[in-house]
């Protein structure tokens, strides 16, 4: 057997040490935070969290994000991102910790229009989620420079208009035991990135406005949003 001559490359996420890192997959979580959850209509004590993907392609870093096409809600969810460097199946919190790379701050932005239509037709929404540049990352810090702590501030601005603001404590689920409880269902392996929930606050995104997410200890993320 030979290998069909397809080639691609997995996209590339800087690195605080000047190394890059190669995005395998993105996982995500929704209604990671009491308050959001709130906001989303959901009552947060009696819900699990809420997994689903982006494709690897979603994440990018860069200076300008092209707002998507066919919508006119487009929010912001800013979130703590984690980057696996190992992975496996049935992994315990124990093993969650030793198989993170490291950490930084994303912005899971979402056609919130196209998300509400869908739920009411009882139809998929991976398209309101998974779109070309719908997963803007900062540079990312490795685990031995940088762990979530309780107190650590997660916020986001709006042309300089505070939007979000929260603390990381104020997670349902803590990290490792939200990937322990995603590796029930799926493999999880180096090169996957997992946005952890956002905090209550978000709101609707327009081209040509400049947005910073920023995590207490992490460099910051800054993007402007221009029209395609
Ligand atoms: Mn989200």
């Amino acid at each position: 057997m030979s290998e069909l001559a397809v080639s691609w490359q997995p996209p590339m996420l800087p690195v605080s040490d000047g190394r890059v890192f190669p995005v395998r997959h993105a996982w995500c979580v929704g209604r990671n935070y009491v308050e959001h959850a709130r906001e989303m209509g959901v009552d947060p004590e009696r819900s699990a969290p809420v997994f689903f993907s982006k494709p690897a392609r979603a994440l990018v870093h860069a200076d300008q994000v092209q707002y998507p096409p066919d919508t006119g809600e487009l929010h912001h969810e800013v979130e703590l991102v984690v980057f696996l460097a190992d992975g496996g199946r049935d992994l315990s919190p124990e093993q969650v910790k030793a198989a993170i790379f490291g950490y930084a701050v994303g912005v899971d932005l979402t056609r919130r229009d196209v998300q509400a239509r869908a739920k009411a037709a009882g139809q998929p929404w991976e398209m309101s989620k998974g779109f070309d540049q719908s997963g803007p990352a900062g540079m990312i810090v490795p685990a031995g420079s940088w762990q979530p702590n309780p107190e650590s501030a997660i916020g986001l601005s709006v042309d300089g208009d505070q939007r979000q603001s929260a603390e990381l404590g104020q997670m349902i689920w803590t990290v490792p035991e939200l990937l322990a409880q995603l590796s029930r269902t799926v493999t999880l392996a180096a090169g996957d990135a997992v946005f952890t929930g956002t905090p209550a606050g978000v709101s609707a995104l327009y081209p040509g406005q400049h947005v910073r997410a920023h995590i207490e200890g992490l460099p910051e993320l800054a993007f402007e949003l221009v029209a395609a």
